[in-house]
């Protein structure tokens, strides 16, 4: 009977006429995929993606070179040198990041006391060469001033769970 009813399925073509029906009904279903990069999906304000170098509103930089987010990191990705300026305040002279090494722990965000050294949205900075990933501090400080707007944002919408 088994074998029968197989037979009679082949030659009606059932499954293949079932499948036809699913692929009809998901014609007129919301879309589960995105056109990317046309289309970009929603990103949480905690998203952990290409490191900045935060300025006040004044031009100044934020970082006052006390290094907890070197001793903190965990991949050992980041370099820190400063020496005081004139004016006696602290400042990095050298601020690098080896991409390569990071793990995106964002650990280095957290452990910074004036929210210097962030994690932004932008998750678009792939290169074609390993040497564009080790990040200085002008490239750093260059995020940052592109990215100010939203990483202001998403530490102003953290903030409350902080
Ligand atoms: S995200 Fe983590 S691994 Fe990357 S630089 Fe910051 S502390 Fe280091
Ligand atoms: S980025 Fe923040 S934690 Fe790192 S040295 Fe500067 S002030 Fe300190």
């Amino acid at each position: 009977m088994a074998f029968i009813d197989r037979q009679a399925r082949n030659f009606l073509l059932l499954e293949l006429l079932g499948g036809m029906w699913l692929t009809f009904r998901y014609l007129f279903k919301p879309k589960a995929t995105l056109n990317y990069p046309n289309e970009k999906g929603p990103i949480s304000p905690r998203f952990r993606g290409e490191h900045a170098l935060r300025r006040y509103p004044n031009g100044e930089e934020r970082c006052i070179a006390c290094k907890l987010c070197e001793a903190i990191c965990p991949a050992q990705a980041i370099t820190i040198e400063a020496e005081p300026r004139d004016d006696g305040s602290r400042r990095t002279t050298r601020y690098d990041i080896d991409m390569t090494k990071c793990i995106y722990c964002g650990m280095c965000q957290e452990a910074c006391p004036v929210d210097a050294i962030v994690e932004g949205p932008n998750f678009e900075y792939a290169t074609e060469t390993r040497e564009e990933l080790f990040y200085n501090k002008e490239k750093l400080l260059q995020n940052g001033d592109r990215w100010e707007a939203q990483l202001a944002a998403n530490i102003a919408a953290d903030a409350p769970y902080r």
